[in-house]
């Protein structure tokens, strides 16, 4: 086994006082890390909190464990004095948000998945073969004996299910599916994690049909991208947490090859996604505005007018993928 994993087994194994921390703008794949860690090491009879310093979006409160996630004000109250953190799903110190500042004092343990991670921790075990986090806590969480039943199960199955696309993107390998089966086998329900994203509000629908109206094609229609202003979700008696899930419905459409979405937040910053379907990488444009990501599926953040920032993003990405084409068919006519 990889030495990096085994150092993190070691120090969760010999420390009592635990931090788990996910990532801001955390997706299913993050909370479902972060819970089935913290439940984990709970259940090895160790003292453990859970924070995210982001506000979690409403329908995964689905799971009641949920509440069990900490923002970072509730961690500082409790006055918890950590021997270390474990931080999932994270690729980078400033997507951990204000926890950044238990790294001095701590030992930091890192699990996760992104090519672009910059392996901040001390300890990092960061591997880009998995489709989730959540597997790599199926093995942590093996290797220190962790007893699952159908809560911790379906857990953490969540974010097996949720990071590839519920089994239907390029991530979904043979690895996803015996992990996704063993987790089944302890008890995981799927249908209960689908029930976090078949649970909408009527106004989300409201709000979809908005951004398909601001819908625009480029580049022969393998480009499509769209946005929602701060107003939009205002008019819609929504937030930014109702858009989850748009982008892919952008790249559902025929003939796209890159999907790009633009969400003004309540804080004035625009969250930009990006989806790719066969062969463009997301993650090189997310990089290059400040983000990052996987391939097919990046984001980034960036602050300003909402129209200035739709304008910039739309031709730093076409930009980038007439280069990219050119260089495929350069590649594909050797
Ligand atoms: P989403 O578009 O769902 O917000 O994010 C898609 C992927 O890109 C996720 O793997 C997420 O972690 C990553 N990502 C999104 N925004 C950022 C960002 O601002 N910085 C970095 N490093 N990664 C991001
Ligand atoms: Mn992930």
């Amino acid at each position: 086994m990889n030495r990096e994993f085994l150092s993190i087994v070691a120090k969760l194994s010999e420390s009592s006082n635990i931090l788990v921390v996910g990532h801001i703008m955390p997706d299913g794949d993050d909370i479902s890390s972060v819970l089935s860690a913290k439940i984990g090491l709970e259940r090895l009879g160790k003292n453990v909190l859970a924070g995210i310093d982001w506000r979690i979006p409403w329908y995964f409160y689905e799971f009641e464990e949920v509440n069990q996630i900490l923002t970072y004000e509730q961690v500082k109250e409790r006055g918890f004095r950590p021997e270390v953190v474990l931080i999932v799903d994270a690729s980078s110190p400033d997507r951990v948000g204000q926890f950044q500042e238990f790294f001095d004092s701590t030992t930091v343990l890192l699990m996760d998945h992104h090519a672009t991670n910059t392996l901040f921790g001390d300890h990092n075990w960061v591997d880009t073969k998995f489709g989730s986090t959540a597997q790599m806590v199926v093995r942590v969480n093996n290797e220190l004996g962790v007893p699952y039943d159908e809560k911790l199960a379906t857990l953490n199955l969540m974010g097996i299910a949720t990071d590839t696309g519920f089994f239907r993107y390029s991530n979904a390998d043979e690895t996803v599916f015996s992990d996704a089966t063993k987790l089944v086998s302890l008890g995981g329900k799927v249908h209960l994690v689908s029930r976090i994203f078949e649970n909408k509000r009527i106004e989300q629908f409201k709000l979809l049909s908005t951004m398909v109206d601001h819908l625009r094609l480029e580049l022969d229609d393998k480009i499509v991208y769209s946005y929602l202003s701060k107003e939009d979700y205002e008019n819609n008696n929504c937030n930014e947490d109702d858009s989850g899930g748009f982008v892919g419905e952008l790249r559902s459409l025929r003939g796209v090859e890159l999907a790009i979405f633009l969400s003004e937040y309540d804080s004035g910053e625009v969250h930009i996604s990006f989806r790719s379907k066969d062969w463009f990488d997301c993650s090189k444009l997310a990089t290059m505005l400040g983000g990052g990501g996987h391939p097919r599926a990046a984001g980034c953040t960036i602050k300003g007018d909402l129209y200035v920032i739709v304008e910039e993003v739309i031709r730093e990405a076409k930009n980038l993928f007439l280069t990219s084409l050119t260089s495929l068919n350069d590649s594909a006519s050797k």
